[in-house]
């Protein structure tokens, strides 16, 4: 295994109250992996990313948990040896790629200086740079571009390359293709399993289920900070045990079927207060028309079980008479 995520609770700290945006998650990455989480706006998914970095931005703080990358806690380790890692064995590549340049320098000049911050001799460095945009179908002559210059397309690729050049052991993508149009998220999504083929786990973060079902080993539900699925992605996407995972499912457009657009009624919870037992209970179908679950769902809540081997589930209905899942 070469991530385990035990437990891992973040809050923010905020001036308006305590937002409770990953609460006890759990799940793990094996080596050429690729697991993929999915789920509405909010619902905590790039903090549990920043949270396997230990790079959780103020006024957030990890309260809880562990993140044990390749044998090591990366939520105690010393900050020295965490910058060690970051960027040569977990590599992290965001939405807008502008956040990871800088405007005012050619992208040649930034490629070659984290080579060399990664002790890469700087001719050496040069020519790898030339090499790297070959391999992401860029024509070398862009190193002397400024990142404006380039397109979005052009300059995520530049980015994974970036990423790709230390073959990190996890690469974690968070919303990498959101601004992009069909073909070049293709041909991102063609880079990332290219890194996989070559040894390296993929952490990808995205809205688009399609996305997540094509190319994953596993998917992971999020709501309301709290992972209510996860597991082997076939046997997710034959049967959907989680409520909300299957009104996921059934709002999402289907280009190839007339099928009718399902809407999930309501609004995600505000994390300062979210419901009590189930988060998703006042959403939740299931529960409104079971009078059984009153008592059970919003008031307990479910604890991830493995309901069949490799597929696991936060949810009552796959518990005890008590309401014990687990
Ligand atoms: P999106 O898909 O829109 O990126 P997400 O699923 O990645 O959303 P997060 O960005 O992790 O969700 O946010 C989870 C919760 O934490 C949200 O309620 C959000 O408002 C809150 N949050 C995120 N960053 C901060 C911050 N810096 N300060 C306060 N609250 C924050
Ligand atoms: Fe619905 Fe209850 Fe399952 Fe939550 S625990 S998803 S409220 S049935």
């Amino acid at each position: 295994m070469l991530l385990d995520v035990k437990n891992l609770s973040v809050h923010y700290y905020t001036l308006s109250g305590v937002v409770r945006a990953v609460e006890n998650v759990s799940f793990h990455i094996n080596e050429s992996e690729w697991l993929t989480f999915v789920g509405e706006s909010g619902s905590g998914k790039s903090t549990v990313a920043h949270g396997i970095m230990n790079l959780v931005p103020s006024p957030g703080k990890i309260v809880g948990g562990h993140v044990i990358f390749d044998g090591k806690n990366l939520v105690t380790m010393k900050n020295e040896e965490l910058k060690k890692i970051r960027g040569k064995e977990i590599s992290m590549v965001f939405q807008d790629p502008m956040t990871s340049l800088d405007p005012l320098r050619k992208v040649g000049d930034q490629i070659v200086e984290v080579m060399v911050e990664h002790g890469v001799e700087p001719e050496e460095a040069k020519k790898n740079a030339k090499e790297l945009l070959k391999s992401v179908n860029i024509p070398p002559d862009r190193l002397t571009y400024y990142p404006h210059q380039l397109s979005g397309g052009q300059r995520q690729r530049i980015i994974i390359s970036m990423a790709m050049a230390f073959r990190p052991k996890l690469l974690i993508a968070d919303e990498p293709t959101t601004a992009l149009d069909v073909l070049v998220q293709d041909s991102i999504m063609d880079l990332l399993d290219e890194m996989k083929s070559q040894g390296t786990s993929i952490f990808l973060i995205t809205h688009d289920i399609s996305l997540a079902v094509e190319r994953s080993d596993k998917i992971g539900i999020m709501y309301a900070g709290k992972l209510m699925e996860y597991g082997d992605v076939d046997a997710i996407i034959e049967n959907p045990l989680h409520p909300y995972t299957s009104a996921l499912f059934a709002s999402t457009p289907d280009l190839w079927s007339d099928k009718k657009i399902y809407a999930i009624p309501g609004y995600p919870p505000d994390l300062r207060e979210p419901p009590s037992g189930c988060r998703f209970h006042p959403r939740c179908q299931v529960f409104k028309e079971r009078k059984d679950l009153k008592g059970i769902c919003n008031v307990k809540e479910p604890k991830m079980i493995e309901a069949e081997p490799g597929h696991f589930v936060a949810c009552h209905l796959y518990g005890d008479e008590n309401g014990n899942s687990a």
